[in-house]
């Protein structure tokens, strides 16, 4: 069965050694309610919650999965009370608006909890994880009046939340979205039209769902900038804010699939249902763009989590599994345990290197989006609000990718005991394989960064960001300078080819996207790794860390910038390479 330890020492070392987060948190008035303790209790907390009351659910919870009847979603059995848990726990809350019932916590702490619930079952996080992102679109866009009403029970959890985008032909373009919204007299809208896809769209967890839609007003432009975004309760509400009458919202069936089974994934119908405009008509994509943004992250966190859960699980396994004899070893034992093997190793030290690398790159995307809000200058919150959007996709494209492949390679450990159900690895792998699907696959990622955010804007975020880690770094006699400065050389290259390529080529950003993509998520790694490493070493010799865990840091940064570092050269050729031999063939 899997088991799920929070990585607290490694999230504390991060928060409080490498990013020094509680002075960013003392030093801005909407965060200095949060102290090093607090945030240590905090984690402990969620720690125990996602190891002891949603991690024994994960495996029973994809063996049942949901099931659908007479209209009603059924989560499977312990799904409820664990969610109540959670619930009851304030957990929904933690990083709400206060003025609101929220806790008003930084997104650098909240991540370190997603990432724990994420890992310790993700059918089952998935429901609070849509609708904290509704609950960040709301407190964005919402009316005064529409966030009096809908936030605390979203807070309180007693309400769930969802995203309602895709539909039978509209999934990566959603300008090509056909639900319709028609105008009331009342003031608000009448929705009609089916979505596929939507997780969470109907269950039992909550009393009411709000979803939040995507959809057409009678005489609105054609594409995206057609679209609106509406607020759509499956029970409507009287004025006191208690529950009313149902809405013409229901789900029609639900999907069966790879993974994450304990999430419902719902076709909604929307029959003349009820819905309220959230924000101006028209600008339903860029309001939507607020709960997609946070969801990306989200859901990298979900790629990085069940890596994780994966990597525990594989190297307990490799622990304790004796098969052939340590090439060098002298051991009387019939056999060794299979941690001699170079190839385990390798497979064991390549999941390591990219979950701690992992988390401290959501962490530093955290920082810069706590800083885009708290930030004490408006060049400091323009700049950390341009560099998250610049590592948002890599983010969910490069956690969610290498989230696979560190399944893949946890169950590999486990040789033909990782393909039986029993060990759960095959469901890691399962599970993670939807995280680089949904969300805006990891190909639009790709495109969204190499493209908008690269290409069309001439590199200047690239290159500032390039600049910002350069100077972070210089003048420190660090290990791996080299290799370092090797890789921040490639990443300036491999801009500019970008940037000269797409000129006059409408191909070249399209074809060259993933690599790039990996390309600048592997140089972030190495440059984060070279700085825990450092800040391991210095806080080891002050007495804050052990000697062994700054040897261990050492020891996986190592294997890092040796073995998969190198990669980006590669990477830089292929995007060289442009977009010649894609285009070239035909089929
Ligand atoms: C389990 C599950 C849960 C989901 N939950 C939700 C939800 O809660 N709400 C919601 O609205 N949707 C949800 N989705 C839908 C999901 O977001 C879409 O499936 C996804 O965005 C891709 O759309 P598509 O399936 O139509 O694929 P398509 O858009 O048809 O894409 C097919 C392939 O073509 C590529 N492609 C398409 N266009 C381009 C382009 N312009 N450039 C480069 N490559 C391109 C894609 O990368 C992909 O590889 C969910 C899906 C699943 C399976």
């Amino acid at each position: 069965m899997l088991f799920y330890n929070a990585p607290e020492e490694d999230l504390q070392f991060l928060l409080f050694e490498v990013f020094r987060a509680p002075e960013h948190w003392q030093g801005a008035e909407e965060t200095a309610h949060l102290d090093q303790a607090l945030a240590q209790a905090i984690m402990t907390e969620g720690g125990r919650l996602a190891s002891e009351v949603f991690c024994p659910l994960m495996q029973s919870g994809d063996a049942e999965g949901c099931r659908l009847e007479g209209g009603v979603v059924h989560t499977p059995s312990g799904f409820r009370a664990a969610y109540q848990a959670f619930a009851e726990g304030g957990w929904m809350s933690l990083a709400g608006d206060p003025n609101f019932g929220g806790q008003g916590m930084p997104k650098q702490l909240c991540v370190a909890l997603e990432e724990m619930f994420f890992a310790a079952n993700a059918g089952l996080y998935l429901y609070p994880a849509l609708s904290a992102g509704a609950c960040v679109l709301l407190a964005a866009h919402g009316s005064e009046a529409q966030k009096g009403l809908w936030l605390s029970p979203l807070y309180e959890g007693r309400f769930s939340g969802t995203m309602c985008l895709t539909e039978p032909h509209a999934g990566s373009d959603l300008s090509l979205l056909r639900t319709r919204a028609v105008p009331q007299p009342d003031g608000a809208y009448a929705l009609s039209g089916s979505k596929i896809f939507i997780t969470g769209g109907e269950h039992d967890l909550t009393e009411n769902i709000v979803h939040f839609v995507l959809a057409r007003t009678p005489d609105a432009a054609p594409g995206n900038r057609g679209l609106s975004l509406f607020l759509v309760p499956k029970i409507l509400l009287e004025a006191d804010g208690t529950l009313g009458a149902r809405n013409g919202v229901a789900v029609g069936s639900i999907e069966h699939k790879m993974g994450i089974k304990g999430s419902a994934t719902c076709v909604m119908n929307f029959d003349d249902a009820k819905g309220w405009l959230v924000g101006e008509e028209g600008r339903g994509l860029q309001a939507m763009f607020t709960m997609m943004n946070y969801e990306r992250l989200s859901i990298g966190l979900q790629g990085l989590g069940t890596a994780e859960l994966a990597y525990q699980n594989a190297l307990a396994y490799a622990r304790d599994r004796r098969q052939g004899r340590d090439p060098a070893g002298m051991s009387d034992a019939d056999a060794d345990s299979l941690l001699v093997h170079p190839d385990v190793r390798r497979m064991l030290l390549t999941q390591k290197a990219f979950n701690e690398g992992g988390r401290a790159f959501a962490s530093y995307v955290a920082m810069m989006l706590d800083q885009a809000r708290y930030g004490a200058t408006p060049e400091v919150r323009d700049r950390a609000g341009r560099f998250a959007a610049f590592l948002t996709p890599i983010a969910k494209a490069f956690f969610t990718d290498r989230g696979l492949e560190c399944c893949v390679l946890a169950q590999q450990v486990l040789g033909g005991h990782g393909y039986l159900a029993e060990w759960g690895l095959e469901q890691c792998v399962r599970d993670t394989r939807i995280a680089q699907i949904y969300e805006g696959t990891n190909g639009i990622q790709a495109m969204d960064l190499a493209d908008r955010k690269t290409a069309r804007e001439q590199g200047r975020t690239a290159r500032e960001l390039l600049a910002t880690l350069r100077a972070e770094t210089a003048g420190e006699e660090g290990p791996w300078a080299k290799e370092v400065e090797a890789a921040f050389a490639a990443l300036e290259a491999a801009t500019a080819a970008l940037v000269q390529g797409a000129e006059g080529d409408a191909y070249f950003a399209g074809a060259v996207a993933t690599d790039y993509l990996e390309l600048v998520g592997l140089v972030l790694y190495g440059w984060l790794w070279q700085r825990m490493v450092q800040t391991a070493e210095r806080a080891a010799a002050e007495g804050r860390v052990t000697p062994v865990f700054a040897a261990k840091k050492r020891a996986t940064a190592s294997f890092f910038m040796a073995k998969l570092l190198p990669k980006v050269q590669l990477l830089k050729t292929t995007l060289e390479a442009g977009s010649e031999p894609v285009m070239a063939a035909s089929f």
